[in-house]
C-alpha cells in the first residue's frame, strides 16, 4: 500500500479563506474587524520566524495585526501589565503570548492573566478545563487543526482506535480530549509507555507528537491507518517529523507529509480561533 498524502497545506489555505470571508461578514454586518495581538518578548529568532508569518496572515485575513514586542530583560511585572492592557482593550480580539518566554519569566503566570475569551491559543486553564470537560470554549490551534484535517479526508472517528503519542499541554492532550469529544477510543502513550509499537499497532488513526525525529516506524502501524505526524525537526537537509515517512508511507492509508502537514493547520486555527473570539465578544452570535 502507499498511502495517500494529507495536504495540510492546502487545507490550512481553504481555512484561511474561509476565516477571511467570515471576517468581511463581520464587517459587513456592522461590527469591527479581530484584531490579534502577539506578545514577542525577546529576540529569539525562531520566535520572531512564528510570529511574523502569524501577522503576515492575520493580515491577509483582513484582521488587525496589534502586535507588541517587549525587551528579553523585561521584568515580570510589566510583562504582566501589559497583557493586563491587552486584556482590557476592546480592540484586541485574541492575545498570543509567543512561547518560550525568556528563562527569568514565568510564562504560566503571565498566560493565566489572557481572559479566556480571548486566549486564541486555547493554553488557559480556564479552556483547558472547559475542554477536559467537553464543553464549548477555545481550542489549542495544533490539534483542533489536526481535527480539521481528519474530517476534511473523511477519517471515521467514532468508534475507531485511536493512539495519541505525546500528553504534552499544548498537543498531546488536548488531542486525547478532542478525539474523545468525537467517541473515539482513544489511548495516549509517553515516555513510560511499555512497548510504543505494540500500543500503535492497533490505531486506526495514530497522532504522533513526541518531539522525537522518526520515532515512529513501519512496525508501530496497522496497515491502512491514518497517521498524523505533528513533529517538527529541522535538520540539515531540511524539516522532518517523528515519523518515518518513507517506511510508514508503505503500510498507511494516510499520512501527513513534514512539512506542509499539521504545521500550516497551527496559523490557521489561530486565525479562525481569533475570528470566533471577536465574534463572541462582538455579541454576533459566534
Ligand atoms: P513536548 O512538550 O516535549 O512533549 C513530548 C511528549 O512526548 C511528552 O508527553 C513525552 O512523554 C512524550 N515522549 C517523549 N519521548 C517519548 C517516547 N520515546 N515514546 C513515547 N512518548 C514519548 O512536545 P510538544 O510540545 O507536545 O511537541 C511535540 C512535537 O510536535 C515537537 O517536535 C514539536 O516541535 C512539534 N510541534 C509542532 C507543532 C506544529 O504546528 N506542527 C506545534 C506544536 C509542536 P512524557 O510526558 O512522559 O515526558
Amino acid at each position: 500500500m502507499t498511502a495517500a498524502v494529507i495536504d495540510g497545506t492546502a487545507v490550512a489555505r481553504q481555512v484561511r479563506e474561509e476565516v477571511g470571508k467570515g471576517v468581511a461578514q463581520l464587517v459587513a454586518a456592522g461590527g469591527t474587524a479581530p484584531g490579534l495581538a502577539t506578545v514577542l518578548i525577546g529576540d529569539d529568532p525562531a520566535s520572531e520566524v512564528y510570529v511574523r508569518n502569524k501577522r503576515r496572515l492575520c493580515v491577509a485575513a483582513g484582521m488587525a495585526d496589534l502586535h507588541r514586542h517587549l525587551p528579553g530583560d523585561v521584568d515580570q511585572a510589566s510583562a504582566a501589565a501589559l497583557i493586563d492592557s491587552l486584556a482590557a482593550d476592546p480592540a484586541v480580539s485574541g492575545i498570543l503570548l509567543q512561547l518560550p518566554t525568556p528563562a527569568h519569566l514565568d510564562a504560566e503566570a503571565l498566560l493565566a492573566r489572557i481572559p479566556a475569551a480571548k486566549d486564541v491559543d486555547g493554553l488557559t486553564t480556564a479552556n483547558a478545563g472547559l475542554l477536559a470537560q467537553g464543553r464549548p470554549g477555545l481550542r489549542p490551534c495544533t490539534p483542533s487543526g489536526v481535527m480539521v484535517l481528519l474530517d476534511q479526508y473523511d477519517v471515521p472517528l467514532q468508534g475507531a482506535e485511536a493512539v495519541v503519542v505525546g500528553r504534552s499541554v499544548l498537543v498531546g492532550r488536548p488531542m486525547a480530549q478532542l478525539l474523545l469529544e468525537r467517541n473515539a477510543t482513544v489511548t495516549i502513550c509517553h515516555s513510560r509507555t511499555r512497548d510504543l509499537a505494540e500500543v500503535c499497532r492497533r490505531a486506526d488513526v495514530l497522532v504522533v507528537a513526541a518531539g522525537i525525529p522518526g520515532l515512529v516506524g513501519a512496525d508501530a502501524v496497522k496497515p491502512g491507518a491514518t497517521v498524523i505526524d505533528v513533529g517538527i525537526h529541522r535538520g540539515e537537509d531540511g524539516l522532518h517529523g517523528d515519523v518515518d515517512t518513507a517506511a510508514v508511507a508503505a503500510v498507511a492509508g494516510r499520512i501527513t507529509p513534514v512539512p506542509g502537514g499539521v504545521g500550516p493547520m497551527t496559523i490557521a486555527m489561530l486565525l479562525a480561533n481569533t475570528l470566533t473570539a471577536a465574534t463572541a465578544q462582538q455579541g454576533s452570535g459566534g
